[in-house]
């Protein structure tokens, strides 16, 4: 079950997940659901080891979304990522991911290699979505397609967080057809 297209329709904004710069941040959309990491050997014998619960987490990032709940750990996104918009959220704060969800990341995360996880109960966090140059080299690696990028998304960050100027929407909309 890859990442539903249509999250921000379907889904609800249920965590902010600021960066410590104080100006960056991304919103976790939810309820999440149980999917692809709940399914994987690896992922299950990784919950199991730490004793920690398997449980629905959601989406995190808006224009750069990755379905927390369908990341298998593979790393595939964060090695081809040309800007590191993500990093392995437990190199940075080795907690529970269900903490992610409101939670401050520096994006200190180091190793930005597929080998770099924890271990496989890690999460691809897009800590700098706002850096996304939008090339979709991620979209296409994910063996379990997690991951949308929408740059149009925009609206839909900017809604939630009570930016989205209508105005200046409607200005911009293209004029009506002229016959
Ligand atoms: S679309 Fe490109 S720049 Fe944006 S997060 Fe994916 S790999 Fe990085």
């Amino acid at each position: 079950m890859p990442i539903d297209p249509e999250f921000p329709k379907n889904q609800k904004v249920i965590g902010k997940h600021q960066h410590s710069d104080g100006q960056n941040f991304h919103f976790v959309w939810g309820p999440g659901r149980t999917a692809e990491a709940a399914e994987n050997e690896e992922v299950k014998k990784a919950y199991e080891a730490r004793g920690e619960q398997l449980v629905p987490l959601g989406v995190h990032g808006t224009m750069v979304a990755l379905d927390w709940d369908s990341c298998i750990a593979d790393g595939a996104c964060i090695e081809a990522c040309p800007v590191q918009v993500y990093q392995w959220y437990r190199t940075e704060q080795d907690v529970p991911a269900i903490e992610m969800q409101n939670t401050a990341s520096a994006g200190t995360g180091e190793d930005h290699s597929r080998e770099g996880r924890k271990d496989y109960t890690d999460k691809s966090d897009p800590i700098r979505e706002n850096d996304c140059i939008w090339c979709m080299a991620c979209v296409s690696v994910c063996p379990t397609q997690a991951i949308k990028v929408d740059q149009s998304n925009l609206e839909y960050h900017e809604r939630a967080s009570g930016t989205f100027n209508e105005e200046l929407a409607k200005s911009s909309a293209p004029p009506p057809h002229a016959h």
